[in-house]
């Protein structure tokens, strides 16, 4: 049974816990920042940050509203990245927790590494200064132990939650129902082709610019997979070699 998040963002303070977990359990360093008078910090996702809580401040219905949301890779179901790639020693899926995984992007040429950065619909992989990428990587070494990811276990207030995938689809749907009590328009994001699914009190691009995925970026990017799945034999023949 493959695995999923319930990102519940009505429930998130901002504590930036899991951000921290997510940076100890990975071994990965600070950022270096400045103050750009916002509480976010540091100002995006790098090759040494793969879990970011963004938080914007929004007028809705006259009112100020915090929102925050803990950004990472949505381990998609038809992974783009993974596609683009065309190369599974170098991006691939674990069939058994559906995690995407950089496994060895050593092994891409640098257009290639362009493309798939741009492949993204959630503009997620970031390039390090030796031209690898790098994201979130599910904890896949806690997953398979039994653990839940570090950032869920820090979570304090529930907003980070994982399972099974068809547990969380029905925790999603519970909790849903729970906070269009308060707020009508909450939805959950790209539910059907993600396995991060966050749900969210208002429009999803309020929270962050590539909250959601538009179509149009899926079609491309499939165009650019069949692309690849094309390219020259003599191209994946060097690799072997
Ligand atoms: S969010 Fe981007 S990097 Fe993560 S699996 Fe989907 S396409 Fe790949
Ligand atoms: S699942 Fe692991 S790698 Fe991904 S954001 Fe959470 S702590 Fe970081
Ligand atoms: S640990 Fe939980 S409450 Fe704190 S920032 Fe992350 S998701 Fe939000």
């Amino acid at each position: 049974m493959s695995k999923s998040f319930l990102i519940d963002t009505t429930r998130c303070t901002a504590c930036r816990g899991c951000q921290v977990a997510c940076k100890q359990w990975h071994d990965l360093p600070a950022e270096k920042t400045i103050n750009r008078g916002t509480y976010e910090n540091p100002a995006d996702l790098s090759f040494n940050t793969y879990k970011l809580v963004r938080m914007r401040e929004e007028v809705i219905n006259r009112k100020l509203n915090w929102l925050f949301f803990p950004e990472q890779c949505r381990h998609c179901i038809e992974a783009t990245c993974l596609e683009t790639a065309g190369d599974p020693e170098a991006i691939y899926r674990d069939d058994k927790t559906g995690a995407i995984i950089f496994a060895n992007t050593k092994r891409l040429n640098a257009d290639e590494i362009t493309e798939i950065i741009e492949s993204c619909p959630y503009n997620i992989p970031r390039k390090g200064p030796d031209g690898t990428l790098a994201k979130c990587d599910m904890c896949i070494d806690r997953v398979v132990n039994g653990l839940v990811p570090a950032c869920v276990a820090t979570c304090p207030t529930g907003a980070m939650n994982f399972g099974d995938r068809n547990e969380i689809l029905a925790l999603a749907g519970k909790q849903l129902a729970v906070a269009k009590k308060k707020y009508p328009k909450a939805m959950l994001i790209d539910a059907d082709d993600v396995s991060v699914i966050y749900l969210v009190a208002y429009e999803p691009k309020l929270y962050c610019d590539d909250a959601m995925a538009s179509n149009a970026v899926f079609d491309i990017t499939r165009q650019m997979a069949l692309k690849q799945m094309i390219r020259p034999l003599t191209n994946i023949a060097s690799r072997l070699l």
